[in-house]
């Protein structure tokens, strides 16, 4: 005997989606390809700045970026599991990590200091290595103190077969800011950090500077290669280029109530209706990405129209108004998408809750199910997705 399921459903999936177009990033990447004077490498740490990093590695592979980069080695050996094959770099690790996982998975290693060097040469294989400069911004890389030293004894590390040196890299401060000074320093150290590895002899083939942001506003700064993760995900720094958002975030209403005027809201009762009205239940909240501090002047879509979030976001769920226009349980919401049929963009819930998009979209919680909707080019990717 089958037990029929229950089919009650309005339009739209039954649950709260993550909706990720990999159609969108294969477009940015072309563009950022088109703007690097190098080559293109695809940043997809934070899992792919919360789009998935397989999914936007493959993609941004497929379109024209030829290597990818990451902050741990843990994320480095998960693409490698994830069946990807491109050159990968790994350049936030501290000198304790394991780099026997470097040699064994084929991954290639930032070194920010001498101490890092001495731990990498240590390590069983002879591991690509970047070695990387603090360009001014006294956050990762190697201070210009040590840069000398550090690039002498990479190359006796070379000499001896116990590293290979493929890169020299720095990151810019404030490239968001093209017109800033501080490019200008940025830009000057790393040229003096490329001559002193010259002359301690290292002839590395890579020489990387700029992210998105520079990318986009300088090509002073592009050398043999650029190292871009926002703008993959349709996010650009600069402020200069419109590039696509590849993600829509939605959910169905759980349930419609009608309230007279004068009904407080959600926790702390922090808001009272002023006049009778329809709130409609989201069943998403600041634990899946929706950030409690944007609760003032947040709105999603319903019904093709902008609706108010009313009183705190909870941790599971958030309340909004639905005025007269009801809508019924089971139908869609949409909090934030690439903006195209008036639903609220990353951008907004970024100014919203006074952050940078990067923080929204790295945010949406693990428990919200992810789909893709993926590129023509790409079909074989959506086996196994539920449609
Ligand atoms: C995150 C990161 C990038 C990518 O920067 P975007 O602005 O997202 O393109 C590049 N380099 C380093 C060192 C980073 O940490």
């Amino acid at each position: 005997m089958t037990i029929p399921l229950p089919v009650a459903r309005a339009a739209g999936p039954a649950e709260p989606r993550l909706s990720v177009d990999l159609a969108a990033i294969a477009r940015n990447t072309r563009r950022l390809a088109e703007r690097a004077s190098g080559e293109l490498m695809a940043v997809v740490k934070a899992d792919g700045f919360g789009h998935g990093a397989a999914d936007v590695a493959r993609t941004a592979l497929a379109h024209g970026a030829t290597g990818l980069g990451v902050t741990s080695l843990a994320e480095a050996v998960s693409l490698r599991d994830a069946g990807l094959v491109a050159p990968v770099l790994s350049w936030l690790n501290p000198v304790g990590a394991d780099f026997g996982l470097a040699a064994a998975y084929d991954v290639e290693v930032a070194v920010p200091s001498p101490a890092h060097l001495a731990a990498v040469a240590g390590a069983p294989g002879r591991i690509r290595v970047h070695l990387h400069v603090d360009a001014g911004m006294a956050r990762d890389g190697a201070e210009p103190a040590e840069w000398p030293a550090l690039c002498r004894a990479a190359r006796r590390a070379e000499l001896r077969g116990l590293v290979e040196v493929v890169g020299l890299m720095g990151h810019l401060g404030c490239a968001d800011r093209p017109d800033d000074h501080c490019n200008a320093l940025g830009r000057a150290r790393f040229a003096w950090a490329l001559d002193v590895a010259r002359t301690s002899g290292l002839r590395p083939r890579h020489r990387h500077l700029a992210a998105t942001a520079a990318t986009l506003t300088d090509p002073r700064a592009h050398h043999t290669m650029s190292r871009v993760g926002a703008g993959l995900v349709g996010i650009d720094p600069s402020g200069t280029t419109d590039l696509e958002s590849a993600m829509t975030l939605t959910a169905p209403l759980v349930q419609v109530r009608r309230v007279p005027a004068g009904t407080v809201v959600g926790y702390g009762h922090e808001h009272r209706t002023t006049r009778a009205t329809h709130l409609g239940l989201v069943p998403l909240g600041y634990a899946d990405g929706l950030p409690r501090v944007a609760a003032t002047g947040a709105t999603v879509l319903v019904r093709g129209a902008r609706r108010p979030v009313l009183g705190q976001i909870s941790m599971d769920q958030v309340v909004v108004d639905l005025g007269d226009r009801a809508a019924d349980p089971g139908e869609q919401v949409t909090v934030f998408g690439p903006g195209r049929d008036g639903e609220p963009t990353v951008a907004e819930w970024a100014r919203w809750s006074g952050t940078i998009p990067h923080e929204i979209v790295t945010g949406v919680g693990a428990r919200v199910p992810r789909t893709r909707v993926a590129a023509p080019y790409l079909r074989s990717l959506d086996a196994g997705t539920p449609a």
